[in-house]
């Protein structure tokens, strides 16, 4: 063969991982039967198998979600895929997305709404708090937008928005609902239909207990409609009319739009089955009691609750201020490299000042077992960071 290479083979180095127990914002650890699924055989399209995974997912996706609804897809891609999807699927350049903002998504949604030429208005309550009928009802009565953009939990502020009122007030003023429930699904209710939610998206890393890189989406009736008659094309990747065929929404269409991940579906298939298999009751009582838990111990320590009414609080992520003096960057370091427990600082609003810790007991995760080892590290943490006055 001729031609010079300019270019040649690097030197890569062993890659050695060292087990952690991850308790960040996500990503969580995974469940055995998902580590198990990664490794199942390469499946292809067009082949029986490739479909009934197909089925299997958006069947129990329809559960998940509470969804009656037969636009029920995984998008291929993070979560930021879904909330992009759902944007530029539902609006299109000149229309009007109303951005209710406590966290950083609003902040993405806000930006990617802007990239397509969507008019965006921002109302925000602070962010340890959540929204009230009386901070949304003037906005969408004065601004009447084609939509509403909330998030459920919030993992930046470790907050969780009461939605059955707002499917109900969005209707009203014909806004169509789009929420955000990477953190949240699996470990608080939600309720798509009953709800009147019109679009959602959540994430497979964070309480499924799965691989990041393909995310569930789900459109209400009212936004089929939109999809199936608006005037605008979103980008060819996230075309929801065509997605629907490759997913076979209908019933009817094998189409291919893009090769899915082998693996990625093996793992969401594995993931949406153990929600099934322990019920959305059930998992979302663990979390509950698991935050509980983990509240009363954290009680018993020299730090405070950055969300102030038990109320607001998200089940799957807790946030939490460290007193004076300490640098929460480095309090996760330490608690990562020495103790081998992964939490994270804070993000968005809740990274001025350096003193928010966001920590994640989610999916395989939730459990007293991991919520005590978490706490057991953050007390050797504050020691250790006396002593040094790291
Ligand atoms: N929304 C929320 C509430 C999240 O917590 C995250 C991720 N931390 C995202 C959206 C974005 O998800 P991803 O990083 O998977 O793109």
């Amino acid at each position: 063969m001729s031609g010079e290479l300019t270019v040649s083979p690097p030197l890569i180095d062993e890659c050695e991982v060292v087990p952690r127990t991850l308790c960040g914002p996500g990503p969580s650890d995974y469940w055995p039967s998902v580590v198990e699924a990664l490794t199942r055989p390469v499946l292809t399209f067009s082949t029986d198998e490739y479909f009934k995974v197909v089925d299997d997912i958006r069947n129990c996706l329809k559960y998940v979600f509470q969804t009656q609804s037969d636009l029920v897809l995984a998008m291929s891609g993070a979560g930021h895929t879904g909330m992009e999807a759902v944007i530029c699927n539902l609006l299109g350049p000149g229309e009007t997305l109303l951005i209710a903002g406590r966290g950083i998504w609003d902040d993405r949604a806000c930006e990617m709404a802007k990239r397509y030429g969507i008019k965006t208005v921002v109302t925000k309550v602070p962010p340890h708090t959540t929204f009230v009928e009386q901070d949304l009802e003037p906005m969408l009565r004065r601004i009447r937008p084609a939509a509403l953009f909330i998030t459920h939990g919030d993992s930046s502020t470790g907050t969780i928005q009461d939605l059955s009122w707002v499917g109900k007030l969005c209707q009203k003023y014909g806004a169509l609902l789009l929420v955000d429930t990477v953190v949240s699904i699996g470990g608080a209710p939600f309720l798509m239909d009953a709800w009147a939610v019109d679009a959602v998206y959540t994430s497979s890393q964070k309480a499924l207990s799965g691989p990041a890189g393909i995310s569930p989406i789900a459109f209400s009736k009212l936004a089929e409609r939109k999809i199936q008659t608006r005037k605008h094309d979103p980008p060819f990747y996230f075309d929801i009319k065509m997605l629907s065929k490759q997913w076979n929404c209908y019933g009817d269409t094998r189409f291919y739009h893009h090769t899915m991940s082998p693996p990625l579906m093996w793992a969401l298939r594995a993931s949406l089955m153990e929600l099934c298999k322990e019920t959305l009751p059930a998992s979302w009582a663990r979390h509950r009691r698991v935050m509980l838990h983990f509240h009363k111990r954290l009680s018993e320590m020299p730090v405070q609750f950055y969300v102030p009414d038990p109320m607001h609080r998200l089940p799957t992520i807790t946030t939490i201020s460290l007193p004076e003096g300490y640098d929460a960057v480095k309090f996760a370091k330490y608690m990562a490299n020495e103790l081998k427990v992964v939490i994270m600082a804070g993000l968005g609003p809740t990274a001025p000042g350096g003193r928010v810790l966001r920590v994640g007991l989610m999916g395989a995760n939730a459990c007293e077992e991991v919520a005590d080892r978490v706490v057991q590290a953050m007390a050797d943490t504050l020691s250790a960071m006396r002593r040094s006055k790291l």
